[in-house]
């Protein structure tokens, strides 16, 4: 199969990452970095993506579209706050979502992440000498099903097969290969460029289930140069009487200079920025220079303030998942502002642990990432990780109905039991027939194997108490069991791999089964008729075999009445209708044949022999397995 790719379309910056040899690997962009700032520009005809757009942001607040991640799969009400902040221009579409007017054109928050996925799956269809197509996207864990869809949506108009759309922090955890362990509480600290998320997982056997999400929407690493910009600026202010704040080009040039010396600040206690012809002097129009020291200590009395905003989201995350910070097992670094010294010594100093830092903290999402759609096209088989089942599944019961046992989305690991019970007499075996999908009839859904139960003791149909019972281990792989209660006789089958259909295939059998939901359920309704006079005609076979001795005239109704029902139900052109109307009419000459039965039982003085059950007992819920099998009630 062709690679898949994993894509963290981070607020600030993205990177993708593929399975190499066995090794999740970030690719690098045409400029060579590793990471793509998620900025695009609009300047006089032409579209710039990453790096290029962000160089001349300043220059261009009106064409540069940057944290676009904020607009994504919301409604212009909710971010119409958010849209007052941005320097560019943000309108209602007709839709009431959102838009991007730039040079009078408007684009979707889609279109743009579109363009920046675009940008990187193009450079890194380049390094590898293939077309890449499938990836794997991430988003943050409180993202709602809009903004997951418009995320699905913005690959798709990329040009990607988006095989699944994974959390953010569960992506990390994958890369930290956490997976492995065994069951773990993790919180995962979040710090990026514009945004802070803080997430509380339980990781186990390949499940990773979000417990909690806080943070803060606007405090990231850009707050931290924006500290030192003004820093600066107010020094130059004091010295010159200039404010290089006011001039865009100037402004431009101090941003770009306080990231990069707070890069360096985290590996090094001091640097110096150094920007030569900043300004003008305003006295003797000279050229002024900027250069300054700045010491780490310096930095991190700077972004104190800042810090000190983390707080109170971590609390809030152990709160909602009823923990203390003794319960975290293991705190890990996601975002690139997680690499400052002063952020870890706080995450250290807040919840009592060293964080693990064995992966780069700006990739690990994108790692994670890969390291799911490696998982998705076979690459991976070490790993499986699951969160939910993608389709239903179920068994075919009595007139190729599909009886769901699990529906989709249910969380796995998961057990689901249901009895189910024989439609002819004496019946000593069924064939389990297991199931995937979402349409109401048998054969429209995925067949995902079958297997025989043998051995059940001759009974009248209906008696037999079969349970068969559906159990889909962390690894995704399912076991169905039947089960005999009266001799515990068992038989099983083993399926792997149920969750690994493409997200493709289930969109299109989830997309199927809405446009056949009509006639599906028509289908269903039809064969549950027919199902239903079938038992009621067993039913009245054997108690006309269990009552000798009354009179033929008294039988005669009820044998009239089941050979009508059994004509029917061998004759495909019988409607529903038709069906329960001769129920109705079996159902009404067995009641009056057991009466008449319980009459002469009576008058001849039989000690209590018990009356047969009532026409219409245990009939109605009851299935039947394949062509001889249902539910019982
Ligand atoms: P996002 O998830 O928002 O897209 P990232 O995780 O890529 O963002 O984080 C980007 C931020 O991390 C930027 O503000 C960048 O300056 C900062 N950053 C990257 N590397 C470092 C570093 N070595 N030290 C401090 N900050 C860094
Ligand atoms: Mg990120």
């Amino acid at each position: 199969m062709a690679k898949a790719i994993g894509i963290d379309l981070g607020t600030t910056n993205s990177v993708i990452a593929v399975m190499e040899g066995g090794e999740p690997e970030v690719l690098v962009n045409s400029e060579g970095t590793r990471t793509t700032p998620s900025v695009v520009a609009f300047k006089e005809e032409q579209r710039l993506v990453g790096q290029v757009a962000k160089r001349q942001a300043v220059l261009n607040p009106s064409g540069t579209l940057f944290e676009v991640k904020r607009f994504i799969g919301r409604t212009w009400s909710e971010v119409q706050g958010e849209a007052e902040r941005a320097p560019y221009e943000v309108v209602r579409g007709d839709d009431d979502g959102v838009r991007f007017v730039v040079g009078g054109d408007q684009y979707t928050p889609e279109e743009i992440s579109a363009m920046v996925l675009r940008k990187m799956v193009d450079d890194a269809s380049a390094t590898l000498g293939e077309t890449l197509t499938k990836a794997v996207v991430t988003v943050p864990a409180y993202f709602n099903n809009s903004q997951r869809e418009a995320t699905q949506n913005a690959g798709k108009i990329a040009g990607l097969e988006v095989l699944r759309i994974v959390n953010e922090p569960t992506a990390a955890a994958l890369a930290y290969g956490l997976d492995k362990k065994g069951n773990e509480t993790v919180l995962v600290f979040d710090l990026g460029g514009g945004t802070f998320d803080v997430s509380v997982l339980e990781v186990g056997d390949g499940v990773f289930e979000v417990r909690s999400t806080s943070g803060d929407t606007h405090l990231g690493g850009s707050d931290f140069d924006y500290a030192v910009v003004n820093w600066l600026a107010d020094d130059f202010q004091k010295e010159y009487n200039v404010d290089l704040r006011k001039d865009k080009q100037a402004l431009q040039r101090l941003i770009e200079a306080a990231e990069k010396a707070k890069i360096e600040l985290s590996g090094l206690p001091e640097t110096t920025i150094s920007l030569p012809f900043i300004a003008m002097d305003p006295g003797s129009n000279a050229p002024l220079y900027l250069e300054k020291k700045l010491t780490r200590s310096t930095f991190e009395e700077l972004i104190a303030p800042l810090l000190n905003r983390v707080r109170e989201p971590v609390e809030t995350a152990l709160r909602d998942a009823k923990l203390s910070r003794g319960d975290v097992d293991e705190v890990i670094l996601v975002g690139g502002s997680t690499r400052v010294p002063a952020v870890k010594k706080l995450v250290t100093e807040m919840l009592g642990k060293e964080p693990n830092q064995t992966v780069n903290p700006d990739e690990v999402v994108a790692l994670g990432a890969a390291i799911q759609a490696g998982v998705l096209t076979g690459d991976v088989d070490d790993i499986v990780l699951l969160d939910v089942t993608p389709l239903s599944l179920g068994v075919e019961t009595k007139g190729a109905v599909f009886t769901r046992l699990i529906d989709r989305n249910t969380t796995v690991p998961v057990r689901k039991s249901q009895t189910f019970t024989t439609a002819e007499h004496n019946q000593t075996g069924v064939e389990v027939h297991v199931l995937q999908g979402e349409r109401d009839m048998a054969l429209h859904n995925k067949s995902l194997g079958r297997f025989k139960l043998e051995g059940i003791p001759p009974m009248p149909a209906s008696m037999p108490q079969i349970e068969i019972t559906y159990d889909i281990d962390a690894n995704g792989i399912l076991s169905v069991t039947a089960k005999e209660n009266s001799t515990s006789k068992e038989a099983s089958i083993t399926i792997q791999n149920t969750t690994t259909l493409s997200e493709d295939e289930v969109d299109r059998m989830v997309k199927e089964a809405e446009a056949n939901a009509e006639g599906d359920r028509e289908a269903r309704e039809l064969a549950e008729a027919r199902n239903q006079l079938d038992a009621l005609r067993l039913q009245a076979q054997r108690a006309l075999e269990e009552s000798e001795g009354v009179p033929e005239d008294q039988q005669t109704p009820v044998r009239e009445a089941i050979e009508t029902a059994e004509k029917a139900i061998n004759d495909p052109n019988v409607t529903k209708d038709r069906y329960e109307t001769l129920s109705q009419e079996l159902a009404q000459a067995l009641q009056t044949f057991q009466q008449a039965v319980a009459a002469a039982s009576a008058a001849s003085e039989a000690d209590g022999a018990e009356a047969p059950e009532g026409a219409d007992s245990d009939v109605d819920d009851e299935e039947v397995i394949d062509a001889d099998f249902k539910p019982a009630g």
